[in-house]
């Protein structure tokens, strides 16, 4: 009897410490949805100002923007709004793969054009 009510409350402890390892999850991922939610609208923000310098300054119209957009978006051969992953380039001095956003080759150590698109 005794050994059943100390593993029925060692039960309830461990439901009670997962029961709150899935609530700091929920907030941790409801923390970075709302920074996620926050990026988008800052890099939403970006866009349309360039957006609108290209038009007032550069002379751009809607179309040839749009055309562009469409144009990186199917470089995978898909539109589906979506940028296309790169392969890795290949070092200028030593002609080997370098993952995508490395300053340095990890073969020979040279540094490397910096593709700011690269994903
Ligand atoms: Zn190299």
């Amino acid at each position: 009897m005794f050994h059943e009510a100390l593993s029925s409350a060692g039960n309830d402890l461990s439901a009670t410490l997962a029961a709150e390892d899935a609530h700091y999850a929920v907030n941790r991922m409801e923390d970075q949805s709302l920074r996620m939610e926050a990026d988008i609208e800052r890099l939403l923000l970006l866009s349309e100002a360039l957006w609108n310098i290209l038009k007032e300054q550069h002379g751009y119209k809607d179309d040839e923007l749009v055309r562009r957009v469409l144009e990186v978006d199917s470089r995978d051969g898909r539109i589906d709004g979506r940028v296309a992953h790169r392969p890795p380039e290949d070092c200028p001095h030593c002609d080997r793969p370098v993952p995508n956003g490395r300053r340095y080759c990890l073969y020979c150590g040279q540094p490397v054009p910096v593709n700011l698109f690269a994903r």
